[in-house]
């Protein structure tokens, strides 16, 4: 069974009547690019850009920077990597940038924010991305917005850095820019913000630790951590609605995407790409492969209108007994 999903994992995955989902894998280091690959990643949809950053005392500089991106982005050509911008604060710290405790640290200086407080330390890091994007396809996206001022800003330094090296001599051209979907508000605006990016992605583990108000760290109130939430799944049929009137593609990183319970439901939606663990890629695309997109679309026409995540949950267990 295991030869036959990793056999099968080689293929795309395409729903009984015809509809595509590509199916990515997120990472963090470049040793786990070969397993990502044998396990049927067509590509990265979420390279998580902290480790370096966390694991010593001193920032990396550019060239390091560079030099492991490059390899990462080498290794996985011709797939497309998606390299999101530093989501340090929070629960992740450089030790150089020393900065001061905070009380709520999910709510405070952290990702997006940081960045454009420190100029010099994003600039740093876009201008080893931009580099890094001339030797394959790449992607760059902007984590946990909550509006359009800022993602503005921080377009506005992708473009400065972009010109920047180009002034210097660098042979590049300006890589696909996109949004992390993290913010309640920033669900509610996507069809602005659809204007100004060519891709979202959902990072679903912390828009519910912001929609629903958990600690995603905190053990006593992870019982209270609820994907199928009907508020939750209404911001995820909006962002993929909004996202698609656009024209542009959306995504899902967060965990949610790698669990065959939710899939139906992520299918039904509409998602072009569901990204997450390499591990879990395998059993989800031979899942894609025995739905019907139709019979998805109608579940989620369905659940839309349950006013509880038991309720959803029930009913998407019985369905899954009929139709999974
Ligand atoms: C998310 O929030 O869902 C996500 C993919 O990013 P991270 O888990 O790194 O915050
Ligand atoms: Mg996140």
């Amino acid at each position: 069974e295991r030869e036959r999903l990793l056999a099968q994992a080689q293929k795309p995955a395409i729903t009984r009547d015809g509809h595509k989902v590509t199916v990515k894998a997120n990472l963090e280091l470049l040793d786990e690019i070969p397993l990502a690959i044998d396990f049927g990643a067509e590509g990265v949809g979420l390279f998580r850009t902290e480790y370096l950053y966390v694991v010593r005392k001193t920032l990396p500089g550019e060239e390091e920077l560079f030099a492991n991106y490059r390899q990462v982005v080498e290794s996985l050509y011709p797939h497309t990597v998606t390299f999101r911008t530093l989501d340090l604060g929070g629960d992740k710290f450089a030790e150089e940038l020393d900065l001061p405790a905070e009380i709520n640290p999910a709510l405070g200086l952290r990702a997006i924010r940081l960045c454009l407080k420190n100029p010099a330390l994003f600039k740093v890091q876009l201008r080893a991305l931009l580099r890094a994007s001339a030797y394959g396809n790449v992607r760059i996206m902007f984590p946990l917005i909550s509006g359009i001022e800022e993602l503005r800003e921080a377009k506005k330094f992708l473009q400065e850095v972009y010109l920047e090296l180009k002034e210097e001599g660098f042979s590049i051209e300006l890589p696909p820019c996109g949004a992390m979907i993290e913010i309640p508000t920033a669900v509610f605006i996507a069809d602005h913000l659809a204007k100004e990016v060519d891709f979202f992605s959902i990072g679903t583990n912390d828009l519910i630790q912001y929609a629903l108000a958990i600690d995603r760290g905190n053990e006593q109130v992870a019982h209270l951590y609820e994907p199928l939430h009907p508020g939750i799944l209404r911001m995820i049929d909006y962002i993929v609605k909004a996202g698609h009137k656009a024209g542009i593609q959306v995504a899902m990183c967060g965990e949610m995407a790698g669990e065959l319970l939710y899939l139906p439901l992520l299918i039904g939606f509409g998602f072009d790409e569901l990204s997450m663990n390499p591990q879990s890629i395998p059993a989800i695309k031979d899942y894609i492969c025995s739905l019907s997109f139709k019979k998805c679309r109608q579940l989620c026409e369905e659940v839309i209108d349950f006013s509880s995540a038991r309720e959803v949950k029930e009913y998407l267990e019985n369905w899954l007994g009929k139709e999974g």
